[in-house]
């Protein structure tokens, strides 16, 4: 290409750059008649009793929400204030109740844990809600797993360096359908339990959390401002542990269909 022209296509390539950003109220997003060179997948959550389905923008998870799980990992659950991370969007795995979803083992991992969560599904969102209109903003609810890396994270932790790899990773977040609050209300307490080849190894109740589903609510909208189709992974309970090839988890959470994968 002659210089002069590659000039102008350069300019008229920063240009459309910087008439993208500049047209939209929100950067890095876009309207649907943007042209696109090809697409990308979006993520949905079935909705239980309904033929739509449920968007998802983000998948925050809250760190050791239940006092025994937080001794189990080696902190002090009466000292430390709630903290979140995220899982991409793609890291959902849905999982129909009745079937037992092939969940395959990830890679780079020598130990991989379960833990079970109560998740929960937004339809609005805010900056620094209050704890009591917090509830107000939960759609649905569903049973979720948020699979770990444990070996990863913990040497990632020891390093003082992100989680990500431990968290963070392909099919990280299997979950059951939603099930609508405006149904089946909200959920403060209640069994929540795991097993693994008919054994039971987590055994908790949702009333032992230390911070509400209202509360993590409340806390995470200071920090990010949350939105229509951000879902929360609530935190687990204590006895997590490790999974291998043939494994069949169960999970339950009284109220919501159970959910069940198998590790291959
Ligand atoms: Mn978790």
């Amino acid at each position: 290409m002659p210089q002069n022209k590659r000039r102008a296509v350069i300019q008229s390539a920063a240009a459309m750059t910087v008439g993208a950003v500049a047209g939209c109220a929100t950067p890095g997003l876009a309207g649907n008649s943007v042209k696109t060179p090809f697409t990308v997948g979006s993520t949905f959550i079935a909705i239980a009793g309904s033929d739509e389905m449920f968007p998802v923008r983000r998948i925050y998870c809250i760190g050791r929400n239940y006092a025994a799980h937080a001794r189990e990992m080696g902190s002090d659950p009466s000292r430390e204030p709630p903290f979140f991370f995220q899982k991409p969007t793609d890291a959902i795995q849905n999982v129909a109740p009745g079937s037992v979803a092939d969940h395959p083992y990830p890679t780079l991992t020598k130990n991989y844990h379960y833990e079970v969560e109560l998740v929960a599904a937004l339809y609005r969102g805010g900056r620094n809600i209050a704890p009591e209109k917090a509830l107000e903003s939960v759609y649905a609810y569903a049973i979720g797993l948020d699979m770990t890396r444990r070996d990863l994270q913990r040497a990632m932790g020891d390093q003082k360096k992100p989680w990500e790899i431990g968290k963070s990773f392909d099919r990280s977040a299997p979950i059951g359908p939603l099930h609508l609050a405006s149904r089946i209300g909200h959920f403060t307490q209640g069994s929540i339990w795991l097993k693994v080849n008919g054994e039971t190894r987590q055994d908790a109740n949702l009333n032992q959390m230390i911070w509400s589903v209202a509360e993590q609510i409340s806390q995470l909208s200071q920090a990010f401002e949350l939105a229509a189709g951000d879902i929360i992974y609530s935190g687990t309970p204590e006895n997590v542990g490790p999974v291998v090839k043939g494994d069949q988890i169960v999970c339950h959470i009284d109220g919501l269909p159970d959910l069940s994968v198998k590790i291959t």
